[in-house]
């Protein structure tokens, strides 16, 4: 999985991405499995030189400044040196390792969404009507607002 950052102002944001091909079920795991979202910040938090406690979280690594080739730098990251601090992502990493995550398809029930996902195929697209009606897991439900013909 890779990161970029995207936009500018306002629209700016992370956009999360498989490196590759058919991908490790990342992003799949991360939406569905209640623990995967904690873990990451987990590790994240060990990255960045910090350790959770039951009291707290602790810097392992006070002399690292706000960021380190050992941490959150790489040759990958040049440009954004100078937006990278490790103590600005702590408390929200603290919050994510304690965090469960739950799957919300807008208070349906995964048959109620099937059917909702079924009024919403394009009639001439194949792909659309074999997507919906092969897939064991229901596809996004944000695709389209609701109530879209
Ligand atoms: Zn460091």
């Amino acid at each position: 999985m890779a990161a970029e950052s995207i936009g500018q102002g306002s629209h700016r944001a992370l956009l999360f991405y498989k490196t590759a091909e058919g991908g490790a079920g990342v992003l799949q795991r991360l939406v569905e499995e209640p623990e995967a979202m904690a873990e990451v910040a987990r590790a994240a938090l060990e990255i960045c030189h910090f350790q959770l406690l039951e009291a707290g979280i602790q810097d392992l690594r006070p002399k690292c400044g706000a960021a380190c080739y050992e941490g959150l730098l790489s040759y990958a990251n040049q440009r954004e040196v100078l937006q990278l601090d490790r103590h600005q992502i702590r408390n929200l990493l603290g919050k994510l390792a304690h965090s469960r995550t739950e799957l919300r398809r807008l208070g349906r029930s995964r048959q109620e969404q099937l059917e909702w996902l079924r009024q919403l195929i394009d009639p001439r697209s194949h792909l659309e009507r074999r997507g919906v009606a092969g897939r064991r897991r229901l596809p996004p439900s944000q695709r389209r607002p609701e109530g879209h013909p």
